[in-house]
């Protein structure tokens, strides 16, 4: 298995990278999804953000409220860290939990926006950054998605730059411009996977 980590700023073109590696045989373990997933209904997450910020972050029928979780949590840093307290643990088991999962030949691609702000890089065998210019993702971010400029600029600005992405990145996507052509990447990544899976049943390595 090779553990491939995806990420770039907000608006990047990460989930399309993802996809195009889907097709070609990729698992994808998207970050965002399992966040969610660890405070649906019924789970111990939305249960600890209940004790901890109240019942007013749900809605009516049980779910979680996010704007009302976030106007909370983003409050004060000590909110913040009560509420990362409780999803950080489980998002990480749950990313554990579906990376184990996966066949034991699979490049398994996390989608992680924030790898660089939680220095994940480590954890992988290979980095992937995409990367398109600030003045272009704010574009698509007001233009497809219909996002406020103002919002999507305080967005942009508070993650990572670009020069720390780049300080982690073992490939560089440039998808400025017309989305990049992965077929060389994919068989690059299939190469590595292969190497790393005989290298290790040589060493005996688990
Ligand atoms: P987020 O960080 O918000 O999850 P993301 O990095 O996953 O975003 P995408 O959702 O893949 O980014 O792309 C953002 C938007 O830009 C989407 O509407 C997507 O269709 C569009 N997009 C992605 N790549 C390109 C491209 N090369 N040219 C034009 N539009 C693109």
């Amino acid at each position: 298995m090779l553990r491939v980590g995806l990420t770039g700023g907000i608006g990047s073109g990460k989930s399309t990278i993802a996809r195009l590696l889907v097709e070609r045989g990729a698992v994808v373990v998207d970050a965002d999804k399992l966040a969610r997933e660890v405070l649906e209904p019924g789970t111990e997450g939305l249960a600890e953000v209940v004790k901890a910020f109240g019942e007013d972050v749900l809605h009516e029928d049980g779910t979680l409220d996010r704007a009302a979780l976030a106007a909370k949590a983003f409050a004060t840093e000590e909110a913040r860290q009560t509420l990362n307290g409780i999803t950080h643990p489980r998002i990480g088991a749950l990313t554990g939990q579906r990376m184990a999962e996966a066949p034991e030949d699979a490049v398994v691609v996390h989608d992680i926006p924030l790898l660089v702000e939680r220095d994940m890089a480590a954890v992988y065998h290979l980095v992937i950054v995409v990367f398109a210019d600030s003045d272009t993702r704010l574009g698509r971010l007001v233009g497809s998605r219909g996002m406020d400029r103002q919002d999507a600029e305080k967005r942009i600005a508070a993650q990572a730059t670009d020069e720390q992405r780049r300080a982690v990145a073992d490939v560089w996507l440039d998808n400025s411009g017309e989305v990049p052509d992965v077929t060389a990447l994919w068989d690059r990544l299939v190469a590595f996977e292969k190497n790393v899976r005989t290298q290790s049943y040589a060493s005996g390595a688990p």
